[in-house]
């Protein structure tokens, strides 16, 4: 009975979250996808990533990165199956502060736009050369509840976030967020989270839920039900009108798709679009979102039909680079079914 009142309160939010979404944006939606260039972390220690549980002398220590071919072959997939880019993401250690602009101004090439990057806390002179290139800048807060957050990020304090925060305010660069939900946190927090929104200028904000990864501290627990992550998004929505709110979902979790559209978040990410595209997941992904009233931007389920070699070719790159993202695209390309990914990671 009380769950029942419950998700009666949370739907009654949500409809008005709902018109508060389309007063302020138009009714479409689209799946953002992050790209990786590494997967190393130098703080692994994070309570609910599966970072935590890998031994000392794995892969994950060692500051490996894609080539960048692989990343400019998924960068041009992402722009023409017309999802957006999340933000660019890994292991700050696996390039040179150089390296890793380069690689940002041919990303910008391929999109034609400037990028999100969540690499970490950047210090100013960092984020003064980026700038030209960035459109924003993501601090992987995880929780607001301070208690939660000593507990599950003993490693990665909040503060480095808040000071690059206020660096990216002075330079116009955008701010967003990452919080999981189901941490530990509850309803009683949504003020911490409004006050450093307001405080900081937070542009948008990223959702995601609690996956309990096996021999993780979180092993067994639930992940947070539909109910509870629409009732963030809603009073986020309702809070703050213009704000943009994304929230991520697994492959096992694509029948929530419609009911968080309705709590008025704006797109979707964490889903695993290239292992699953195509697959009765994206085709039932597909549909949440037309439940849902929106036009669904891209596709998950068709592959369009480009001149792919074409595209690179009309790039302004190196040439050999151009060779080097054809013969990757191609394989991408022919693979599409399969798994291009690992295991994910929790905070990006
Ligand atoms: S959550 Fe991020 S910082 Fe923490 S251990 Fe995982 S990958 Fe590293």
């Amino acid at each position: 009975m009380i769950h029942a009142i419950k998700s009666l309160a949370v739907e009654s939010l949500m409809e008005k979250a709902n018109k508060v979404y389309l007063a302020n944006f138009p009714a479409e939606t689209n799946f953002e996808r992050a790209l990786f260039f590494s997967w190393y972390c130098s703080i692994r220690d994070c309570k609910f990533c599966y970072m935590s549980t890998q031994p000392n002398d794995n892969k994950y220590q060692k500051i490996g990165r894609r080539t960048t071919e692989s990343l400019l072959a998924e960068a041009l997939l992402i722009k023409h199956l017309r999802w957006e880019v999340g933000f660019l993401s890994g292991g700050k250690g696996a390039y040179t502060a150089d390296g890793f602009l380069d690689l940002v101004k041919k990303l910008n090439i391929i999109f034609g736009e400037k990028v999100w990057i969540n690499i970490g806390a950047i210090k100013k002179e960092e984020l003064e050369k980026l700038q030209p290139y960035i459109k924003g800048v993501v601090g992987s807060i995880e929780t607001v509840n301070k208690k939660v957050h000593d507990f599950v990020c003993p490693s990665k304090p909040v503060e480095p976030y808040l000071g690059m925060f206020n660096d990216a305010t002075q330079l116009s660069i955008k701010k967003a967020i990452t919080i999981i939900l189901g941490l530990g946190e509850t309803e009683d927090d949504f003020p911490a989270l409004e006050n450093l929104i307001k405080q900081y200028g937070i542009d948008k904000i990223h959702f995601y839920g609690l996956n309990p990864h096996k021999d993780t501290v979180f092993e067994g627990f639930s992940a947070p039900t539909k109910y509870y992550q629409a009732w963030w998004i809603a009073k986020t929505r309702i809070t703050f009108p213009k704000i943009d709110i994304q929230f991520g979902i697994w492959d096992d979790r694509a029948d929530r798709v419609a009911f968080l559209l309705n709590a008025g978040a704006n797109s979707i990410s964490k889903y695993p679009a290239l292992k699953a595209f195509g697959t009765k997941s994206a085709f039932e992904l597909e549909e949440q979102c037309k439940l849902a009233g929106r036009k669904f931007k891209g596709t998950l389920t068709k592959l369009p039909e480009l001149d792919w070699n074409n595209l690179v070719d009309e790039l302004e790159l190196d040439k050999d680079l151009k060779q080097k993202i054809k013969k990757k695209l191609n394989i991408y390309l022919k693979n599409m079914g399969k798994s291009l990914e690992e295991h994910p990671t929790d905070c990006h």
